[in-house]
This record gives C-alpha cells, structure tokens and sequence, in this order.
C-alpha cells in the first residue's frame, strides 16, 4: 500500500503551540496517561508523542493510515518528520492534555507518533508546492494528506541527507533509528513498484489492470511475521484477491489457485473465486519458498 504523508500545521511562533509541542511532543506521553483515556491502543511502544486536529480537519485525519509520516510546518518550513502508528477520536484525552482552543474546539482526532521515528528536518514550503502542482501563492492552513512518492521523495530524501548532520534542536531523536525507519520506506515504495511491475501491473489471479489504484503489492509472507521487502515476496493481487489472500481462504498451491475449504460456498460460487479456481496463476519472481510459507502458517487448508 502506498504510504501517505500528513502536513501538520503547528506555527512555532503561537505560544500556546508551542506548549502543546513541548508537554506531548518533545517530551512524549507515557502509554499508562493515554489509558486512562482510550482503552485499546496498537502499538507495544511505551511512550509516544501525541498531536490532533480539531473536528474541522476530521476529513483529512480520517485518511491517516498507520506507518504514514507526518511533517510539522510552521513559517515556510516542515521542521519536524516522525511516524504515525496509531491514531484515534478521544475528546476527552484531548482535553486533557491540551485543554480547548478560543472557539471551545479541542484536537479530538489524534493521533501516536513513534518518538524514536522523530526527527528535525528543513523542507521548504516552496518544494512542496512545486511537487504538488500548487498555485505559488498557497498558504499551508490546515492539515492535508497526501499520498504521492514524489512527495514522499522529497521528505525522505532530505532525511538521509540531513542524517549525518548534527542535532541541534531536538535532543531525544535517535539517529539510526530515524535513518532506518526511513530507509525501510524506501525499500517499501520500490518493492511495491517492481512487484507490480513484474506483473505488468495486473492482479496474478484474475487479471484486472491497477486502475484506480486496485492492484497492490500483496506480501506473500506478511512483514510482521518477518516476511521481507524482495520481488521474492511479492505478488502484485487486486484488493479482492489481496484480502482472501491475507485471510487464508486462497492460496497459490502447485502454480494454481486453491480454495480454503473453509471458504462458505457464497463465496466459493462467486465469478471472483469460481472462475479462478484451480487454474494456472503464472508467478513472476515470486519464490516457491515464501508460497510454501503462505501454504502452511496462513491457507485454512
Ligand atoms: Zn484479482
């Protein structure tokens, strides 16, 4: 899935923004504050920096994904980068750490940030503008999402060049940390291009070209049970077939599409299954090895 990126308003020069950035950025939140407020939580971290934007900016927090970055601009500048891992609508929380704006708002739509993925960076409103096509007059508002690579490039780019520099601002970033969080987008975003590539960019099983965005670069062997970022592990499935996949209820056995018997038979007798079912699903690059691995820990054979 592509990654987005959030833009976060937070004017340095605003003192209470300034508060708010020292008490839940920079000096983080511990996990237990946050559970007296918001009982399910995702992530296993201990701490996290938390920030949130008002009801009126619900339609672009609502885009947040987990793992997207968020950038934080102030004056022409995005000076802060870090990682979103969680994100949530608690009204209460809200108050409680940040209290109310003039107009009786609280920043209710929050979301975690990894602190380890925190880092200063110096990013000109102006490239922003370039790669997004802005008229050059745009002023940064409000909150905006984007999912664009290039986009994402310029943010990530600056990163690693910035990364040997010396830390002037923020002292709690952990450098190497940052650098391969960084580092594991990139892999991320260029896995899911020659993945799909190699497929000519259609869904393995049942064809449909990635119009629309539909065709995604499925792990065959998932990054949280340690599957890697290589063509190996990759095949490029539509959404429907990506999610049957990650569910187990199909698998690619002997080069042909298998159904988990466990699949109900609305499902088994639908075009998207019945048409595919046991006929040949060419691989290209995919290994044997990580569709063994899908066979065995995630097919309900
Ligand atoms: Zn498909």
């Amino acid at each position: 899935m592509e990654r987005g990126i959030f833009l976060q308003p937070a004017n340095i020069k605003n003192k209470m923004v300034r508060e708010h950035l020292e008490k839940t950025i920079f000096q983080t939140v511990e996990l237990a504050e946050i559970l007296r407020f918001q009982s399910k939580i995702k992530t296993g971290l201990e701490r996290f920096c938390i920030w949130g934007v008002i009801p009126g900016t619900k339609s672009k927090w609502n885009k947040i994904q987990m793992g997207d970055l968020v950038a934080f601009y102030s004056e022409k500048k995005f000076y802060l980068l870090g990682q979103i891992v969680d994100k949530f609508h608690n009204k209460t929380l809200a108050r409680h750490l940040w209290g109310e704006n003039e107009n009786g708002e609280t920043w209710e739509y929050i979301y975690l940030i990894d602190p380890d993925s925190l880092i200063q960076i110096e990013v000109d409103l102006e490239k922003v503008i370039d790669v997004l096509n802005y008229s050059p007059n745009f002023v940064l508002q409000s909150a905006l999402y984007h999912q664009n690579p290039e986009l994402m490039e310029l943010f990530t780019d600056k990163l690693l060049e910035e990364s040997d520099k010396s830390q002037d601002i923020i002292t709690t970033v952990q450098r190497e940390k940052i650098v391969a969080t960084i580092g594991k987008y990139r892999r991320n975003h260029s896995f899911s291009i020659k993945v799909k590539q190699n497929y000519d960019n259609k869904c393995a099983i049942c064809g449909i070209p990635n119009e629309g965005a539909i065709v995604d670069a499925a792990h065959v062997k998932p990054v949280k049970d340690g599957g890697p970022d290589i063509e190996e592990n990759g095949i490029a499935l539509c959404k429907v077939h990506h999610h049957l996949f990650d569910a187990g209820l199909i698998t690619i056995k002997d080069g042909k599409l298998a159904v988990s018997p466990t699949a109900s038979s609305d499902l088994r007798i639908h075009p998207l299954i019945s048409e595919f079912e046991s006929k040949n699903v060419v691989l290209k690059r995919t290994s044997e090895k990580f569709l063994k691995w899908h066979n065995e820990n995630i097919f309900k054979g």
